[in-house]
Parts: structure tokens; sequence; C-alpha cells
């Protein structure tokens, strides 16, 4: 039979329309091994197609070649209905690969990457896209174990529509490396992405997006990052760390962000027509600039609040001929054009020092609207600004200008413009020729269509209320079916008692609503333990230590044992807690190594006779800029016959990326309490390397008293009004600090 070559064209063109038709334009896979085996036999053009649903503990590594009009495709089924989860991630390498709308959660990579452009070292990816997917708290469960969920290498590549949120533990959230030249003047746009949610990491290493290393900072990268929108990120004082040369980041959205955009290393970067909405929170931060050629323009800052390296403009000291890692001397950057309303702000030769000494020459700062109430001194210049050409600039009249020459003065004009930004006079906008204020990407556009950029926090007092009757272990029963955000309501001047540990997993508040105080005791070690996601508010509570078991280190509140790569937040307000004295060492509360607080606040409450301390955070005894608490407020409270220290909050090591910890103590009474034989500190109050500290209205009656050690990064530290009677008084490490009104008596 002969062949009839028309004929088999045309069958095979059926063939092939019908099998498109069943898979949906590609071949799907339902396992690894089918995937894998797909991606080996792809061609130019091949669709392999990810089946809807859980793929757990799945590393997918391929290397494939499409061609520029045929990319070798790997998709989800239906954007956002595969999801990878377990011990997972993704490498690929090779030419024109478009990968979409998959999510990784509930999980974490075992290597160092989540989404890697490389197979290899040398083996990079190329022309290739990652597109609407999603990397959802796919967080390591040790905190201090880094991991970069997005590691982009090659050339040519696009990050577009991602949503990125959630990351708890150490590491930069996407990076793009040059670590070998095959790298290096990449080209890669990075664009409309959702850089969601990151919580204060209480360390270095807490990057959102950071391109370049310091190693590798003097060679070009040539990257755009361009319309995302960086929405909540906390993790350090660098939201972008910038270490390579002619990169350009423009129209991004920093929304409630602390940190800034920071030039660290590497030259000839343009920064242009950024939005960075600080809404007043606070350590929101705009611009750093380091290094030569650094051209920041036509940027809008909003209700920016970051002081020192984290103002909304700042203009850097280098090191004379600055070793690769260090400090470059700011040569030929301007900063010109830019828009700034209510920030507090704007620091130029910041961190000058010693070493620091080579000041910014060549530079410009002009043009800039500087326009606010919130701060009528907004700059600090900390050395010489001779080599900076200031012109043009226009400030408000109530604000002080730091010279005459090159500030405008007009009156105070803020109003919401139609885009809902707060704008000064359209001529002054129009004098700078800055263009419509208006965001350049929206939280809509930016990210994976189908995923919720809502957020999961549920803020204490959000849910359900919940009667608990009193008795044996009903707390526990009730907090056992509580959902996050509910209220445990116990009944006015009931009794509690808990034969087991209360585990708290999510946020919930255990108050007594009316009458005198519900009195809760344990049986256990510990009457709470916050382990990782818990957060825990009491109103109205009596605590006490007449149950616990005779045995030394009990405490009412502890940490989970195991390192929380979710903060935690502890609030006591109007409680009394009596008696820990249940043999020694009893503590409030008693953190953990590798476990940390957002903020821990002890308000109008009473304690009497503890053999421990309140609240010990001070694991992280390594000295590398690692702690255990941002934020501390305590508060019209008491402290009488308390053996350990009240609060005892270390941060050691002298890195300078951090923010915290930041304490108040005001309105506190303190009586014979840090002198216990077991208290190791020899201080009631003990802030060792605390940024910002406030002390005011606080007496000691014959107890311990403050020990002060105060570490780099000019940490703010105000002490008033506080009288030490028959107690000891204050010691310190020499460094300086504002006081007043420090009285020491003896009788
Ligand atoms: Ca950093």
């Amino acid at each position: 039979m002969r062949f009839n070559l028309v004929r088999f064209i045309s069958l095979l063109s059926l063939v092939l329309i019908i099998s498109s038709c069943e898979s949906g334009a590609g071949h799907t896979v339902k396992n690894l091994q089918e995937l894998q085996q797909a991606l080996a036999d792809a061609q130019p053009g091949t669709e392999v197609v990810m089946a809807n649903g859980v793929w757990q503990d799945v590393e997918i590594k391929f290397k494939a070649k499409g061609t520029e009009d045929q990319n070798v495709v790997l998709r989800a089924e239906t954007a956002g209905k595969v999801i990878i989860s377990g011990q997972s991630n993704l490498s690929f390498s090779g030419e024109y690969i478009e990968i979409s709308g998959l999510v990784f959660k509930n999980g974490y990579t075992p290597t160092s990457e989540v989404i890697s452009f490389k197979t290899s070292k040398d083996e990079l990816a190329n022309n290739s896209r990652v597109t609407n997917c999603v990397i959802d708290n796919f967080t390591n469960p040790e905190r201090f174990d880094g991991d970069t969920w997005v590691a982009i290498y090659g050339k040519n590549n696009h990050f577009d529509h991602n949503s990125l949120l959630g990351k708890g533990n150490r590491g930069v959230t996407l990076a793009v490396k040059l670590t070998t030249e095959a790298s290096r003047e990449n080209g890669h746009i990075i664009e409309n992405n959702y850089f969601g949610p990151r919580q204060v990491l209480g360390s270095n290493g807490g990057e959102t997006l950071r391109v370049g290393t310091s190693h590798y900072s003097r060679t070009y990268s040539n990257t755009i990052v361009r319309k995302n929108y960086f929405d909540r990120v906390n993790g350090e004082h660098e939201i972008i760390s910038n270490k390579a040369c002619g990169n350009e980041f423009k129209d991004n959205v920093f929304y409630e962000s602390q940190g800034t955009l920071t030039m660290r290393h590497g030259h000839h970067t343009l920064v242009e027509n950024n939005y960075f909405l600080g809404n007043r929170k606070p350590n929101t931060g705009g611009v750093r600039i380091i290094n030569e050629y650094q051209t920041v323009r036509k940027n809008y800052m909003s209700g920016l609040t970051g002081h020192r390296f984290r103002g909304a403009l700042v203009i850097m000291n280098g090191v004379p001929n600055s070793p690769i890692n260090r400090y470059n001397q700011v040569i030929d950057s301007y900063m010109d054009n830019n828009i700034v309303v209510n920030s507090d702000y704007i620091q130029l030769c910041a961190g000058s020092d010693e070493e620091r000494s080579a000041i910014p020459i060549g530079s410009t700062f002009k043009n800039n609207l500087i326009l606010g109430n919130t701060n009528p001194e907004p700059f600090t210049i900390y050395d010489d600004v001779s080599g900076i050409e200031f012109s043009g600039n226009v400030m408000n009249d109530e604000a002080k200008a730091p010279f005459t020459k090159g500030f405008e003065k007009v009156s105070l004009d803020l109003s919401r413009n139609e885009n809902g930004l707060l704008v000064p006079a359209q001529e002054l906008i129009d004098q700078i020729a800055f263009g419509e204020v208006k965001l350049p990407v929206s939280k809509a556009e930016a990210g994976a269509d189908y995923y919720s950029k809502d957020g999961d926090v549920k803020p204490f007092g959000s849910g359900e209320t919940i009667a608990v009757a009193p008795g044996e272990n009903t707390i526990l029963e009730a907090l056992e079916k509580s959902n996050p955000g509910d209220v445990l309501e116990l009944q006015g001047g009931e009794e509690y008692l808990m034969t087991k540990y209360a585990f708290v997993h999510h946020p919930v508040s255990i108050i007594t609503a009316q009458g005198n105080k519900a009195t809760v005791r344990s049986e256990k070690q510990s009457f709470f333990k916050i382990e990782n996601g818990g957060a825990l508010h009491f109103a109205n509570i009596h605590f006490d230590g007449a149950e616990s078991p005779d045995q030394a280190g009990n405490n009412v509140i502890s940490t989970s044992k195991y390192s929380m790569n979710q903060n935690y937040a502890l609030v006591v307000e109007n409680c009394e807690i009596t008696d820990l004295d249940k043999n020694h060492s009893f503590d409030f509360l008693k953190s953990y190594k590798h476990t940390f607080a957002d903020s821990i606040n002890i308000i109008n409450s009473i304690f009497n006779n503890v053999t421990g301390a309140i609240m010990t955070l001070d694991m992280e005894v390594e000295d590398l800029g690692i702690y255990n608490v941002e934020n501390v407020r305590i508060e019209n409270s008491q402290f009488t016959d308390v053996q350990g220290a009240i609060a005892n909050i270390y941060r050691g090591g002298t890195d300078e990326s951090t923010f915290g910890p930041i304490v108040t103590v005001s309105g506190v009474e303190i009586n014979n309490s840090g002198k216990g034989s077991r208290n190791k500190v020899d201080a009631a109050l003990r802030f060792h390397g605390v940024q910002k500290l406030k002390v005011d209205k606080v007496d000691f009656t014959g107890s311990a008293g403050v020990d002060l050690f105060m570490t780099n990064g000019e940490p703010i530290t105000r002490i008033s009004n506080v009288n030490f009677r028959n107690s000891q008084g204050l010691k310190t490490n020499g460094e300086p600090y504002q006081s007043e009104n420090i009285v020491s008596t003896k009788k």
C-alpha cells in the first residue's frame, strides 16, 4: 500500500486538534514523575499543565529550550488551583521558559531558594518568565534558617504579576544574583508584583528585594524594578537593598513599609516616580543615597516618620577609599524634584563618624518641595555639605530651612487631590515639573490576580465572645474552641484552675468583663504557652501562683521553646499578679531563643511577691544584632517584692539594620525589687542595645536600679523624673543620653 502523505497529515492534525482539546492546549500531568518526564521531553511550544490540586513535597527541577516565538510553558491547569506544599521548590534553566499560575504555601524549601532561575551554578535560565504565581508564608519553621524565596540568575528574565507575602524567616524575599558573569548586565524586568506584609525580623537579613551583593557591587546588573506594590514590608531597615550598578527603580509604591530604598552599593542608579506612603506609621522611610552617579528624582513621600538612616531623603557620608563592603563616598549624585509632605527627617552626611568621614561631593539637592507641619526642623546635617549644591527648594514658613540660600519659603497649603494624595499648590508642582501626582500602580493592579491581598491579621477582639464558666480546665476547653481574635469572657470574682498547659495558637483575649477580677491558677510549670501564631491579651484578670508546682522555673506565660517564625504579641492590662513564689525563679513572662514579640504591653497592672523576673527578653546572646522584642511598654504599674528583673532586654552586636528594641517605662513604682540572689543582671531594669528608650516618672524604693548599655546606631535614650529612694541608681556604659530630674536619696 502506498503511503498517502496528504491523508497522514490531515489525520495527524485531527489527532493534534483532539488532543489539544482534551488537555486544554497542553499536556496535563498529575504527579511529579509525569511532570518531570513531560518537561524532559519538552520541545519549543510544549505546554505542560499541572493538574489542579495539592502537590505535596515536590522539588521540580528541569532544563528546557524554547524559542522566542514558541516558549516551553509550565502552568497550572487553573491559575491559583495548583498548590505546592510541604518540602518543595522549583528550579529551571535554559531558554524561553514561561511558568505561571502556581501557589506555594503550607511548607518551605529544603534548599536555600523556593523559585530559582538556575539548576546548577553554570546552568541558568535566560529569556524566561515567571508570572501570576504566589509564595505565601512558605516559611522555614526555624526563624534564622535563611532562604531566598525567588532568586533570579541569567539574563533577560521577566518576573511579573506575582504575589510574595508573609515571609517569616531570615533571607531576602526576592534577590537578583550576579554570582557569575552570565548573570551580569542582565536586563531583568521585575514588574507589577505584590510584595505583601512581611513582619519585623528582629535582625539583619529581612530585605524584601536585593539586587546584587557587595562582592559584585561594582559590576553592572542593569535590572529594572517597576510598578511593584510594597505593602507593609517591615522586615528590616532596607526594603530594597541595591548592591550593583545600572539599575532602575521606577513607578513603585511603598505603602506603610518600614525602612528605605537603599542604594547600598553600586553606581548609576535611577530612582524615579516612586511613591512612599507612610501614613505616619513608625520607621517608615524613603530613599537613601550612597555611592556615585545616583539619581533620585520626582519621587513622592508622604507621612514618613523614619529617622536617621530611615529618613524620607538621606545622603550618607562615605569611607575614604572604601573597601567594597563598606560605604563608598557619594559623588555626582542628584536628589532633585521630589515632593516630601508631612515627613519628619531629611538627613545629609548621615553616618558621619571617624570612619565615614568622606563627605558628599559634586552632588545636588534641588527643586524639592518639603512641606508639612509634623516636624518644624526636618533637616539634620551631620557634616560639611559644601559638596552638595542647594537650589530651588521650597519649604513652608513654619519650618526651619538649613540655609537661606537655595530654599524658598511659602505658606503651608496642602490638600488632597483627586487621586487622594496630599499635595501642595499646583503652581509649586508645576514649578518643579513634577507632572500628575498619582500612584503609578494600585494594589489591585499588582500581583497574582486570583490571590487575596487582605493579609490575615486578626487583631485582638475582632472575633466572637465566648462565655467561660468557672471551674477546672474550662479556659482550656474554650481556648480549644476559639478562633483567631475571639474573646474568652470569665465571670467576675470566680475561680479558674488549669491542670494542663494552655497552648495558644492564635490571637485570643481573656478578660473579666464585669465585677471583680476572675482568678486564674495553674498546676503546670506554665499557665499559658504562646505557640507559633499565638498572641495573648489579658484584661482584668488575677493570676495567682498558689497551685503551681513546687519546682524552680515556673512562669505564667511562656513562648514556645522552639523557634517561632511568626511574631507574637502580649497585652496585660488592669491585671493583678500575686504570689508567684512556689520555689525560686518563678517568672511572669519567659521567652526562648529565636522567638520574637512585636509588642509586649503591661498597663495598669500590679505585681506582688514574685521569685523570678517579670520579663526576660535576653535570649539572643551571640551578639549578632538579633533580639527578642520590638516594642515594650510598661505603664502605670506597680511591682513589689519581685526578686528578679522587672525588664531585662538585650540586643547585642553592632549591626545597624534594625529599629528596635523600642521601650517605654512610664508611671511605674518599683518596691523592694530586683535584689534576689538569682537575679543575674543586678538591676531592676536592664536595657542593653535598646534603640529607643524612654523612662519617665519611675519611683524605685529599696530596689536595684537601672543598667543602661547603649550600643551603636545613635540610640535615643531619655531618662526623666526618676527617684531612686534607698535604691541602686543608674549605671551606664558612658554613652550620651538625655536626662532630667533624676534624684537619688537615702534614708
Ligand atoms: Ca540589610
